[in-house]
């Protein structure tokens, strides 16, 4: 089928590369001027995020029916992500995906919050095989030795995964077969079967409207903002994504190939795009310090920001009527729910078995 995709971020690239391997003609248009991360704020989002793909942590402002969601898109990306590096152009670098879990950090005097997010994981995940899992020093030691154990509290989340996102999305883009890119084209409206652009419409068997926070006014969708900081540590190997539980700052640490590790992140609730303020610089970076002292010697390498598209309810929702697919809201989890909403609506508009 001829099906044409407004937006090109994460679910736009996925959903293309999905339905070019299914065999159907499709067409992607969106306002970039290319396919690279701009870094401006400016972008798609799944540039900017970290990339933790946390069904246990996100229970503590999400539920259950979300998490069995991030369950399956674990299992998804591992699989895309190696079709991904085998297919990469040999010049490109490949994407990168662990499943290490992650791990829950708490100073002292902080327990009681940690132990507050905690019960709300375990009531969350009761009954199912993956549970919080408490640490002593030692065994925090073995797992990360970079994090100074002594004072700290620690909990395992097995299970949890991390994604080179900026790597995925530029292989999703470049191994898409037959696809065309339609860059710097904004879509003006669309409907059932059709596109509007610069030129008028165009007409499709399907469209899909994965425009994210572009999508207003056909859904209310609103940003929330969120910063970053990337640093390049070379003096700090993790395995696994950090997250510190502060009674006041929420902090991760996702390390990157490169010798990288992003912290994350401010949230926000405005649409201002401009760049990261000295306030949540100060906050991420103070907070990952006391972490671990040895980042002092990290450099930064950029501060991001975005917008996590997100609706009223904070929920995703897939919206279907005949000739179009709807599907936005990802809000703070879009790369740990992206192909789990894929496969449904995929399958429930018959593109894909
Ligand atoms: C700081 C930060 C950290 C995050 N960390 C994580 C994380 O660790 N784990 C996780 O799971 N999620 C994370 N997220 C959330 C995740 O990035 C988003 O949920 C996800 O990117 C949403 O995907 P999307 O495809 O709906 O939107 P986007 O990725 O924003 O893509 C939307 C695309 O639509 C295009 N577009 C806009 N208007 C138009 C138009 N008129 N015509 C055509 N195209 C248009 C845009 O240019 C863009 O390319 C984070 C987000 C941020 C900002």
């Amino acid at each position: 089928m001829k099906i044409g995709i407004a937006g090109a971020g994460l679910l736009g690239r996925l959903a293309a590369w999905l339905l070019a391997h299914a065999g159907h003609a499709v067409q992607v248009f969106d306002p970039a001027p290319d396919p690279e991360p701009r870094f401006d704020g400016q972008g798609a989002a799944g540039f900017t995020a970290a990339g933790m793909l946390s069904p246990l942590a996100e229970l503590e402002s999400s539920d259950p029916e979300l998490a069995a969601l991030g369950w399956h898109s674990i299992e998804r990306w591992g699989h895309i992500v190696a079709r991904l590096a085998k297919w990469s152009p040999a010049a490109g670098k490949p994407p990168h995906f662990d499943c290490n879990g992650s791990l829950l950090l708490a100073h002292g005097p902080d327990l009681g919050a940690a132990r507050r997010v905690l019960a709300r994981i375990e009531a969350g995940a009761s009954g199912w095989p993956q549970q919080p899992l408490a640490l002593d020093a030692a065994r925090l030691r073995e797992l990360e030795p970079a994090l100074q154990s002594g004072a700290l509290h620690a909990w395992l989340l097995p299970g949890e995964a991390a994604i080179c996102t900026i790597r995925t999305l530029k292989a999703l883009q470049a191994t898409a077969p037959g696809v065309q890119w339609h860059w710097g084209q904004a879509v003006r409206a669309l409907g059932p079967g059709r596109l509007e652009l610069a030129a008028g419409w165009q007409t499709f068997d399907h469209v899909f409207d994965l425009r994210g926070v572009g999508a207003r006014p056909d859904l209310p969708v609103r940003g929330v903002r969120g910063e970053t900081v990337w640093l390049h540590a070379p003096d700090v190997t993790l395995h696994r994504p950090l997250r510190l539980l502060h009674a006041r700052h929420r902090l991760y640490l996702v390390p990157r190939p490169g010798q990288q590790i992003v912290l994350g992140a401010s949230e926000i609730e405005s649409e201002d795009r401009s760049p990261v303020s000295l306030r949540s610089a100060v906050e991420l970076m103070a907070a990952a310090h006391s972490l671990i002292p040895a980042l002092a010697e990290g450099r930064i390498l950029r501060l991001d920001r975005n917008l996590r598209p997100a609706l009223p309810d904070n929920r995703p929702c897939i919206h279907h009527e005949p000739g179009l697919t709807r599907i936005n809201g990802l809000y703070r989890h879009g790369w740990l729910l992206a192909p789990a909403l894929l496969d449904q609506a995929l399958s429930d508009t018959g593109l894909m078995t």
